[in-house]
């Protein structure tokens, strides 16, 4: 069989060897989205962290506004407007810096927000209190390490002389032993992309961790080594984490979200939710767009969402068209291509998206027949689109 993808109408199509031709996908019904209520609160619970990465988006653009600890009184009354807006179906996600600094306001939160629950933190602070609390309240934890040494997390460590690496480490083993829902995020840069593979295995057989995502680093405003990380290094390491976890069973979401349009047909209108329904809020309360934007005097949203992949005739005949969604603003705003998106978006996205398709087409060579296929693709690529919280 061989396959065909259309990334005009979005169609993903098998053809056999008498020319039939059958499609893999559903037709999408996709239209340019009418403003709507946010579904998605970011909560900046602290600004203020515990480590100093020296890629961080907080520290290192000069996000000062709103205030340090955010109180339990503004707490609850986001929370509610929350509750109220979403109808017990949004995504409520804690964040910072490091929430766990500011703790007995995630517990009222997670014991009070309807919906699905997230954290981002570091997990150094995670005591076995702290996970098992948030594990009882359906908080999902999203942990950020960069490796399986301290060289790996220079960025994040530097020299390390307090141990952070294993306590982390060891703090993750606990979270995932004890049950909690656990993905690991990991910033891939200089010091470790050319052993993404090699990490992802530290993390899926060290530490039993089965969801995970490997992003590049945004763009900081002070200077970092990690503003230069080159692109094509990094599309180089997505495709060989890729065949890992297609190996290992475990979902990787840079190509997870991929396959889920390729195979789900529904394009990505925007790659970054505040194009149409997130709402960030700074410690003291007060509600913006995006925390980082908000440094940009007088930045307004409105000529990126205008040009957005899906309605940019410049995107037309991009392989991604369906999958970018445009990627970050920030990164947009700090090094913009020619078509006024981060620069390097235009050279990763159509890379893994052709690497998908050679691969969807390799599996596709060895299947006889259409239900074989379907077969085969199903068993294959299913276990990549949603991420999991057990080892299978
Ligand atoms: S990768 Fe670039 S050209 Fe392709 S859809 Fe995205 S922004 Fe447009
Ligand atoms: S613009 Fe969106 S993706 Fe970029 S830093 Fe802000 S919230 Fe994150």
């Amino acid at each position: 069989m061989k396959i065909i993808y259309d990334p005009v109408k979005f169609s993903l199509s098998a053809v056999d060897t008498a020319g039939a031709e059958f499609r893999l996908n559903p037709a999408p019904v996709w239209q340019r989205p009418v403003k709507k209520p946010a579904d998605r609160y970011r909560l900046e619970i602290a600004n203020a962290c515990d480590l100093k990465c020296r890629y961080c988006v907080v520290h290192m653009n000069r996000v000062v506004k709103g205030g340090k600890l955010m109180s339990r009184e503004t707490a609850r009354t986001i929370v509610s407007q929350y509750n109220v807006e979403t109808g017990g179906k949004g995504t409520l996600i804690m964040i910072g810096g490091e929430p766990l600094l500011n703790w007995e306001v995630v517990k009222d939160i997670a014991a009070t927000a309807s919906g699905q629950k997230m954290i981002f933190t570091n997990s150094l602070k995670m005591t076995p209190e702290k996970s098992a609390y948030l594990r009882d309240h359906g908080v999902l934890i999203l942990t950020s390490l960069d490796g399986f040494t301290p060289e790996h997390n220079r960025a994040r460590f530097g020299d390390d002389k307090e141990g952070n690496f294993e306590t982390i480490k060891v703090n993750i083993r606990r979270m995932v032993g004890e049950g909690c829902r656990v993905g690991v995020a990991c910033v891939l840069h200089h010091s470790n992309a050319t052993e993404a593979v090699d990490i992802a295995s530290f993390f899926r057989e060290e530490l039993g961790v089965v969801s995970m995502s490997f992003a590049y680093p945004h763009f900081t405003r002070e200077n970092s080594p990690e503003n230069d990380f080159r692109i094509e290094q990094y599309s180089e390491a997505v495709k060989g984490l890729f065949a890992f976890s297609k190996r290992r069973k475990v979902y990787l979401d840079q190509t997870g979200m991929a396959l889920r349009f390729l195979f789900g047909g529904e394009p990505v209108y925007d790659g970054c939710k505040i194009c149409t329904s997130q709402r960030t809020f700074y410690p003291d309360g007060t509600p913006t767009l995006c925390t980082k934007l908000d440094t940009v005097p007088g930045y307004s949203l409105a000529g990126f969402v205008d040009s957005l992949p899906l309605v940019n005739p410049e995107c037309e005949s991009c392989i991604a068209r369906g999958a970018c969604g445009g990627g970050c603003p920030w990164d947009a705003w700090v090094a913009p291509n020619a078509k006024g998106f981060d620069r390097r978006i235009c050279s990763y996205n159509p890379a893994i998206i052709n690497h998908l398709l050679e691969d969807i087409e390799q599996e596709a060579a060895q299947a006889g027949d259409i239900n074989a296929l379907k077969t085969r693709l199903d068993r294959i690529y299913k276990p990549l689109m949603t991420p999991q919280w057990t080892q299978g």
